[in-house]
């Protein structure tokens, strides 16, 4: 399995109902639109409605994380929507070719 991000650190950065949560979005094929630019990745998450997410990942680790959400405001923590976005960049890490992800490391 390749991945972008460990997933257990990104369990460390979330109460665990959270992160249920944003693996819920990530099964219901709610994360679209996903953009790489250098080391920032953005997507939408189609939850009740439409959030706007923005990370920046450095050596593979997340340095910055925004989301639309009111959530995302009250905690420094991720919010569900930033956790289905990473689940969804890795899943996108371990199937696709890796030219894809210039700005990013794929970790074997
Ligand atoms: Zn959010």
């Amino acid at each position: 399995m390749s991945f972008i991000i460990d997933p257990e650190t990104i369990k460390l950065r979330c109460p665990i109902n959270v992160y249920q949560k944003g693996q819920l979005l990530f099964n219901g094929n709610k994360v679209g639109r996903l953009n790489f630019d250098g080391n920032h990745v953005s997507a939408l998450v189609f939850d009740d409605k439409e959030y706007k997410v923005d990370i920046e990942i450095v050596d593979n680790k997340v340095v910055n994380h925004k989301c639309t959400c009111k959530e995302s405001t009250q905690t420094i923590g991720f919010c569900k929507h930033v956790i289905a976005v990473l689940l969804t960049l890795n899943r996108a890490a371990s199937q696709s070719e890796r030219t894809v992800f210039a700005g990013f490391k794929v970790i074997d």
